[in-house]
């Protein structure tokens, strides 16, 4: 016996079973002590007597003799492997090498097998997960199999064809070599994973025969196949909840990107949508709500009419891909639809209903992009547009929207060292008396003039700043700033001047805005009479049916409130009555619109008075609309005709 390449002392006091097996004489050459009781032999003397041709399928003769080649590659396999001395089935986890032994034909290379756990005794109840053995012909005719394979498959088998589900038998065959493929088979007990390996081709070796002696007579295949259907579950299971998105369960942008691979670049129209105002919800509730609320978004997207995927791309953002595009109008009218559906109110919690628009993009392929991904972005911009124009509105992609994503980029790399190198300024706009031209409110208007993308508009940046998380960083500058400038405005204007701030909605419901909006007053030796603070009504309305303290906490703290931009929102005007609101400023729309539709005016004009408030008359530009203004009783007007927004000059 020798042992080259390892320690014999060693190997015969280890716990587990070795032995070495010669596969071209078919007998055990060396055993340890646990590996010959394992074999159920009295001696090691006795189980080198013993001759395995016998028990010994063509299949795993045919298997170890491929094995052979592959451990004169140096290669080592770990597998679980059955055997049986004396009829009894156990089953080994086994780490096999290649070893060189001396026998009387001189050295030629064995197996030395290494039990890596204790064997397991086996009852044809267990599960074979032991290395399935098989032998076939080019026409898939089985011609040998082991045991386990006959448990797995049944022993009515003639073909490989009744075993394959997914490929026949010789396309799966084909790109198989010993590295091997996982692949699905119909077993007795259902369709499982195995992992199947080619062990040996264009071969077959008569019993006895020794591998350089082989005559190659027809194409013989040795198939090992190993069951890991649990295994190949949870690769799945891991690989499904890497596509997928955990709290609404639909699929993530990775899982979507993914999926739309298979349909290369066939048509198809995609909503890109966002919601509008899903911070402030999170931000008050508490996050489980904010969870709530995206899944029952979720379960809106999937109502939707039409063969279609949906998906969750980001925190608030959904992607619906409609796989059979129809005519531009109806995709408009659907969107419309869509959007009516996200803004429903929402009862979620007990006593709090949540409310929330959405902005939505449109573009489809092959029209607006060549391929999916690029379809994603152009939808994407198409988004942003929509939020630009005002929010809970869908746009369609055009050319040239994606420039936005790039600026977008760009504003947020900047908005930093803007607010901290003094970037930012004010300008200032009154808002006079529309006889005496007297001013008698003053209008704070951020300006950022940036070195290289030129000056931007504030709807720009306050948007990806109220995104970012970053708009109270920008508000406390614009109200500090504010308070600094009052008295040089109380000598240009009026003693008696107040500031009108407009206030971004993800700002104001922040815990501790009120508070410290009271300190950075306090700072600057301003009161908060001194204010106006001037809210957008799709702020304000949510604010006030999600019950939100922070408009109380506002008005109890002495702050007169504006609603901004009126008529242009939820124009619910049944929720008028219920805000604690000082002044409405009516939207410069109604303004320019006023020689063609006078009535309108009016009526809001009533509804504010019945409610004791003060309407304010925006964007008046010409003589004509300040007398229109002036006769109907609206006193308080804002626009270019007065003055445009200017800088407080030193
Ligand atoms: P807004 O509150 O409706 O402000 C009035 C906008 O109308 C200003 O645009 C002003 O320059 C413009 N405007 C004034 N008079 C006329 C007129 O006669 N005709 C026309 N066509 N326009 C007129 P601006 O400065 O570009 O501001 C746009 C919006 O950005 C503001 O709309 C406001 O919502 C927002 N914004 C500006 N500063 C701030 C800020 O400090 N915080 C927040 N949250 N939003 C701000
Ligand atoms: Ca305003
Ligand atoms: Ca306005």
């Amino acid at each position: 016996m020798n042992l080259p390449y390892l320690d014999h002392l060693t190997a015969e006091h280890l716990c587990a079973p070795v032995w070495v097996y010669d596969i071209v004489g078919k007998r055990i050459t060396w055993a340890n002590k646990v590996a010959v009781a394992l074999w159920e032999a009295d001696s090691l003397q006795t189980l080198q007597a013993r001759d395995f041709s016998g028990d010994q399928s063509q299949a795993v003769e045919q298997t170890l003799l491929g094995y052979l080649e592959r451990f004169q590659h140096g290669e080592q396999l770990d597998l679980w492997w059955e055997i049986s001395p004396d009829g009894i089935c156990k089953r080994v986890f086994t780490r096999l090498s290649g070893i060189h032994i001396q026998t009387d034909q001189g050295e030629r290379l064995a197996m030395l097998v290494e039990a890596m756990h204790s064997p397991e005794l086996l009852n044809n109840s267990d599960i074979p997960s032991a290395a399935m053995a098989v032998l076939f012909d080019d026409k898939g005719q089985l011609i040998s199999c082991n045991p386990p394979f006959t448990r797995q498959f049944g022993d009515a088998i003639q073909n490989l064809k009744e075993v394959l589900t997914e490929h026949d038998a010789a396309t799966f065959i084909q790109g198989m070599g010993s590295l091997g493929r996982d692949i699905r088979l119909n077993t007795l007990r259902g369709a499982r994973w195995h992992h199947a390996e080619i062990t040996i081709k264009d071969a077959v070796l008569k019993q006895g025969a020794t591998l350089q002696q082989a005559p190659h007579l027809t194409t013989h295949y040795a198939l090992t196949l190993i069951d890991i259907q649990e295994r190949k579950q949870q690769e799945l299971e891991i690989a499904r909840e890497a596509r997928s998105d955990f709290l609404t369960g639909l699929m993530n942008r990775r899982g979507l990107l993914q999926y739309m691979e298979r349909f290369e670049s066939s048509p198809c129209t995609l909503f890109y949508i966002d919601l509008d105002g899903f911070k402030p919800v999170n931000d008050t509730y508490g996050h489980s709500t904010g969870d709530q609320l995206l899944c029952e978004l979720a379960n809106v997207l999937m109502a939707q009419p039409g063969q279609k995927i949906c998906a969750r791309v980001g925190g608030d953002e959904f992607v619906i891909v409609f796989l059979e595009p129809s005519p531009r109008y109806q995709t408009e009218a659907q969107a419309h639809q869509l959007l009516k559906a996200l803004a429903a109110p929402r009862r979620l919690k007990a006593g709090c209903e949540v409310r929330v628009s959405a902005s939505l993009g449109i573009a489809s392929l092959p029209a607006d992009a060549p391929d999916f991904p690029t379809l994603m972005v152009h939808a994407d911009a198409a988004m942003y547009e929509a939020k630009k124009q005002g929010r809970n509105r869908a746009v369609s992609y055009q050319p040239g929207m994606e420039s936005w994503l790039r600026r977008r980029a760009q504003i947020l790399h900047h908005l930093d060292e803007a607010i901290a190198d003094n970037c930012l300024a004010l300008h200032y706009q009154p808002i006079v008396n529309g006889d005496s031209q007297e001013a008698v409110l003053i209008e704070a208007l951020l300006r950022w003039q940036h070195p290289v993308l030129g000056p931007l508009s504030p709807l720009e940046f306050i948007t990806v700043a109220e995104e970012s998380g970053k708009i109270a960083k920008l508000e406390a500058w614009v109200i500090a700033r504010a308070c600094q400038d009052l008295p040089r405005l109380r000598q240009r204007y009026s003693a008696r001047i107040r500031i009108s701030i407009n206030i971004s909605g993800a700002n104001m419901v922040q815990p501790g805005f009120t508070d410290n909006l009271l300190q950075t007053l306090t700072k600057h030796q301003c009161n908060p009479s001194d204010l106006l603070l001037e809210l957008t009504e799709s702020i304000l309305v949510p604010v006030l049916e999600e019950q939100n303290p922070c408009l109380q906490q506002l008005v109890h703290a002495g702050f007169q409130l504006a609603i901004d931009d009126f008529g242009t929102g939820y124009s619910s005007l049944a929720y008028i009555s219920q805000l604690p609101a000082r002044y409405v400023k009516i939207d410069r729309a109604f303004i320019k619109r006023l020689d063609q539709d006078k009535h309108t005016l009016l009526f809001i004009r009533d509804l504010c008075n019945k409610f004791g408030m003060c309407c304010i008359a925006e964007g008046v530009e010409r003589e004509s609309q300040r007398q229109a203004l002036n006769k109907a009783g609206i006193g308080l007007q804002q626009g270019y005709y007065f003055a445009r927004p200017q800088p407080l000059e030193d």
